[in-house]
């Protein structure tokens, strides 16, 4: 794109007079705004013609990056394919035309659907109810979290406000319990990065009457398996707290195991994640909450209706698409692609927790520290190559982190050209390091300053103007 000639921003194509329209005279005299409501001064917005606004909106989509362009290993994220037929069903007017408040007997297939989708998701999680009410995985950790408060009060023990968080969770876990009201205890992961079991037997028995529930995410923020959950499912429970499973990353989970299965009783699921929702920017998302048998009037009201019943459509559509016996595949093979990637670098990346992984894996860096080229280089220098980054700087517990999540859709040609380029930045931090720490070179904008973006932020033409 030729940023001289199209500008990056539309103010900087505004010519004076130019207009996009053409209107007739007002015909019906002028009706009086009062005069403390007028504007003072015109609107300060842009004069363009309409050939000129599209191409200039139409060059700044190409500059877009999502899963339809290009390999997205975004690590936490899921950033898999989202099938085009999840948009057409979820699209169907039978969906879209209807009205929250319409009366409940002319919305009985929309009923029917959601009531289809949770019992899939009742049989793929081994638990027995779901409510879809919550947007997204942060609003399901909260409401699965009212649960646990409500099912604690009702039993008349008040005194259990104390909700367990490993250190490598998902900063969400904490920041829920929190605004449910609750205090947050954390423990500590041994260094394979899964939790540590004797630190937690510690704690139950220091604090055990004061828990209301331990918070666990499986496969863990490390892409881990967490091994020992047979033994902290019966110790907490033991200790009178319930077990609750943040679902957000059950893509891997998909065909190898059950969270209904393995003890938990209550759990989220990232529908836009895991069920395939184009997400990403902040939406749209849905987090359906699951219980298991006897919690289910447990279920808070936290939005209205049926929660976002379009996220909702194409989660059913897709599971329906793929069938029982695909949907199987799914976490094998997320695990698979994973698996080959990281044997496929670590002799250049540094794994700092090796062995096997599920849907993703944490590098610290690159092997080589005396390059000083740093996990943010490599981040940059990838999008020179046509991809997105990985999740860097998360999980906090590395320096480097480098969080790799490949999902199950990619093809062995992919994933092969990435390994390769991954291969020739590690190959260039030693040759050539500078043209890695000033990367990226093939990208409308260079390297920004993130310092300066975070401590005075410009976002507004006119202020970048007077500053020039
Ligand atoms: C993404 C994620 C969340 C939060 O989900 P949102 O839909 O972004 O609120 C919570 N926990 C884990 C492990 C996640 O990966």
């Amino acid at each position: 794109m030729n940023n001289k000639l199209y500008g990056n921003l539309i103010f900087e194509l505004s010519q004076e007079g130019r207009r996009g329209y053409s209107l007739p005279k007002n015909r019906f005299g002028s009706y009086e705004i009062p005069a403390s409501m007028r504007r003072k001064e015109d609107a300060q917005l842009p004069e363009c013609d309409e050939m000129t606004v599209v191409r200039h909106y139409t060059n700044l989509s190409a500059n877009n990056f999502g899963v339809d362009n290009g390999f997205y290993p975004l690590g936490s994220c899921t950033m898999k394919y989202n099938p085009k037929i999840n948009e057409e069903m979820a699209a169907l007017p039978q969906f879209t035309a209807l009205h929250p408040l319409q009366p409940a007997q002319t919305v009985k297939g929309a009923e029917a659907a959601c009531a289809m989708l949770q019992k899939l998701l009742c049989e793929l999680t081994g638990l027995h109810a779901f409510t879809l009410k919550p947007f997204a995985g942060a609003h399901g950790e909260l409401t699965g979290l009212m649960v646990i408060k409500k099912y604690h009060e009702q039993r008349g023990d008040m005194a259990r406000r104390l909700v367990i968080v490993p250190d490598s969770a998902h900063g969400t876990n904490p920041a829920s319990a929190a605004v449910c009201g609750m205090d947050i205890v954390e423990v500590k992961s041994l260094s394979d990065g899964t939790v540590d079991v004797e630190a937690l037997k510690e704690l139950l028995a220091q604090r055990g009457s004061e828990i209301a529930a331990m918070m666990m995410t499986n496969p863990n923020t490390l892409g881990l398996f967490e091994k020992q959950i047979p033994a902290i499912e019966k110790m907490v429970h033991e200790a009178g707290g319930l077990m609750y499973y943040d679902g957000a990353n059950l893509n891997p989970m998909l065909g190898a195991a059950r969270p209904g299965d393995m003890g938990f009783d209550v759990m989220h699921i990232n529908l836009h994640k895991t069920f395939s929702t184009p997400h990403g920017g902040g939406g749209p998302g849905a987090g359906p909450v699951g219980v298991r048998k006897g919690l289910e009037d447990c279920f808070p009201v936290v939005s209205p209706y049926h929660g976002n019943f379009a996220v909702e459509m194409r989660a059913l559509a897709y599971i329906l698409t793929l069938g029982r016996e695909n949907v199987k595949l799914v976490g094998p093979l997320a695990t698979l692609n994973a698996n080959y990637i990281k044997e496929s670098l670590k002799d250049v990346y540094e794994l700092p927790i090796d062995g096997l992984c599920k849907h993703e894996f944490v590098f610290d860096g690159l092997k080589d520290k005396s390059t000083g080229v740093t996990t943010m280089d490599v981040a940059k220098r990838l999008l020179d190559y046509g991809y997105h980054a990985p999740t860097i700087y998360f999980p906090l517990l590395f320096h480097e982190s480098l969080m790799i999540e490949p999902t199950e859709n990619e093809s062995k040609e992919t994933i092969d050209g990435f390994i390769a380029v991954m291969r020739q930045i590690a190959e260039e931090a030693r040759t050539n390091p500078d043209e890695v720490k000033s990367a990226p070179h093939n990208t409308p904008i260079g390297r920004v300053d993130d310092v300066l973006a975070a401590k005075h932020p410009v976002v507004t033409w006119r202020q970048l103007k007077s500053e020039a």
